[in-house]
């Protein structure tokens, strides 16, 4: 029998992120871009007290502690107040992805069950098309100021008019930190959509985590602007580790264009962001057509896909920006690895220290644990080389989706990741693929993101994807597609001139193909569609 510990058995809740963030850094900004409204703009102070009304709203909107309240909203200032007002007083926040389909939209909202749906005035005729099909919904709930209300609109009630209203203070209540706080859908690109419940004790752990000095390394001089969507698992923990931090705020809206992004990070003084590698390839374009600079911008964290070897260095060499690669899921709030160096790979000099967190993914951090497997279930050695299946183990990883009776972990008590992944000695992570996307040519894999990766360095790249269709000798081959950037004309023996040199010979896409290459709801590669285009495009051309 252990002895149970002496201390105090304070619960880990969000409301103490922003208890302490008010006390310790009252004056640090929030500023936000809105939909078709002037920047806003205001204090830590501010925003307790505005999330306070919001917190007294939803309880005067009869929503009780358990229940579930939806967003539909943007990276603003009003969605960050409810990020803490709905977990605040014990309800849950499902977030709804805006970038899925009407029908998985809906979907997601009924089974969460949601009361309450508040929603940015973009969305009007979006939640006007769908609101038939929400019963469970009572109230909704304009994102905007009384005077840009869409007078008629579902919800033409505006979140300024009734937070008006509210009291601006709160005894926020102490429950269990085992409670449910966030609920955030997977993109449902095969099957629907599925729930992961966030609870405040792994957000509060996350978010600690995450701000370590070896992960982000916040420190309340940090201006950061997450570009990440606050919809897609929590814009990877930012609000919270940010606020606990004292870091400025600057929320783009939905203004991810790489002028607005530029403006932004300039006037703000923006020291970090982080979003999805596509904002920073047309970022990174619009630095080269206008020869504007980075501001004091000193670290972007880039994840959701595989990033491009290219992109880490042209930020380093060309702007001196350091890239912090981070890769982790929805099932794991989401954050697994982090890309940052260590004495034992610097000491072997600049150029090796480059080459390991340029390709890799990122390095073990505590909360998280991982081991890469073969198809029996055996863990392979950590030898940078042995390709398996990548299960993950902590206590911000999933243990069930949201209602689904049976757990998600595997008999061990792992949660097997669905990427195929390489450890090495120094507690690197590779992704080679996802087990979906995996090209099995004569039995041999050949990994789509390496390719991917080189043509991303190819002049005139703006988007490489490699997808696997069927052979009928090989069983599968590799196919390229390629989005050129504007103006620029590559063709295929160009492109076959550059990979040459670069991948072994059977690796070599049997066609090279230009087109727009479409993505998913959380701005990865739509593969599944590629496939769905091109599965035939082989077989048809050796017949
Ligand atoms: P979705 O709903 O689209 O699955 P997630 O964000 O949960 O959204 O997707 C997680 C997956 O994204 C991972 O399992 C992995 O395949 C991929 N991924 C995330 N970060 C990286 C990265 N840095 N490199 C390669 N793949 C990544």
């Amino acid at each position: 029998m252990t002895q149970p510990g002496l201390m105090q058995p304070v619960p880990l809740q969000i409301s103490s992120i922003l208890k302490h963030a008010v006390r310790a850094h009252p004056r640090r900004e929030i500023v936000s871009r809105l939909v078709d409204e002037p920047l806003w703009r205001y204090s830590y102070d501010d925003f307790a007290r505005r999330t306070a009304r919001a917190a007294n709203l939803l309880k005067r909107l009869d929503v009780s502690p358990g229940d579930r309240v939806t967003t539909l909203a943007w990276n603003t200032h009003r969605h960050l107040e409810l990020f803490y007002a709905a977990p605040g007083v014990g309800a849950v926040l499902h977030t709804a992805n805006p970038r899925l389909s009407d029908e998985q939209i809906a979907y997601t909202i009924n089974h969460a069950g949601s009361r309450v749906l508040f929603f940015d005035r973009s969305f009007s005729e979006l939640v006007d098309r769908i609101r038939g099909q929400l019963p469970t919904v009572r109230g909704f709930v304009m994102l905007s100021d009384q005077e840009r209300l869409i007078p008629g609109a579902v919800g033409a009630v505006s979140y300024e008019t009734l937070i008006a209203g509210e009291a601006d203070s709160l005894d926020w209540p102490e429950f269990d930190e085992n409670a449910g706080a966030f609920l955030c859908y997977t993109s449902g690109t095969t099957g629907d959509p599925k729930g992961v419940l966030y609870s405040h004790r792994s957000v509060v752990l996350h978010a600690m985590g995450a701000g370590l000095s070896g992960a982000f390394g916040f420190s309340a001089f940090d201006v950061i602007m997450p570009c990440s969507s606050l919809y897609h698992a929590t814009a990877w923990g930012l609000p919270f580790t940010g606020l606990l931090s004292g870091c400025k705020f600057v929320l783009p809206c939905d203004r991810m264009d790489p002028a607005s992004l530029s403006e932004l990070i300039g006037a703000e003084g923006v020291t970090f962001s982080g979003g999805v590698p596509t904002i920073w390839t047309m970022y990174l374009d619009h630095l080269d057509r206008t020869g504007q600079d980075t501001g004091r911008l000193q670290r972007v964290v880039i994840g959701g896909s595989a990033v491009p070897r290219a992109m880490a260095e042209t930020f380093q060499q060309r702007h001196g920006v350091q890239v912090l690669q981070i890769w982790g899921m929805t099932e794991m709030s989401p954050l697994g690895v982090i890309a940052t160096s260590t004495p034992a790979i610097a000491e072997r000099g600049k150029a090796h220290e480059n080459e390991v967190i340029w390709t890799r993914q990122g390095r073990l951090q505590f909360g998280v644990e991982l081991k890469v497997v073969d198809e029996a279930g055996v863990e392979l050695p950590r030898d940078g080389m042995s390709a398996g299946s990548l299960l993950v183990r902590g206590p911000w990883v999933i243990e069930r989706y949201y209602r689904a009776g049976q757990s998600a972990l595997g008999p061990d008590g792992w949660f097997d990741t669905g990427d195929i992944a390489t450890l090495d000695e120094d507690g690197f992570l590779r992704i080679t693929d996802r087990k979906k996307d995996v090209i099995k040519s004569g039995g041999e894999w050949i990994s789509s993101i390496d390719i991917e990766n080189i043509m991303a360095a190819c002049p005139g790249v703006k988007t490489a994807a490699v997808v696997g269709v069927a052979h009928p000798k090989w069983e599968e081959r590799p196919i390229l597609v390629i989005e050129r950037h504007e103006g620029a004309k590559l063709t295929e023996a160009e492109v076959q001139g550059f990979l040459e040199p670069r991948i072994v010979r059977w690796w070599m896409p049997d066609l090279v193909v230009f087109e727009p290459v479409p993505l998913t709801a959380t701005g990865k590669v739509d593969k599944k569609r590629l496939r769905e285009r091109h599965g035939e495009a082989l077989i048809a051309a050796v017949k």
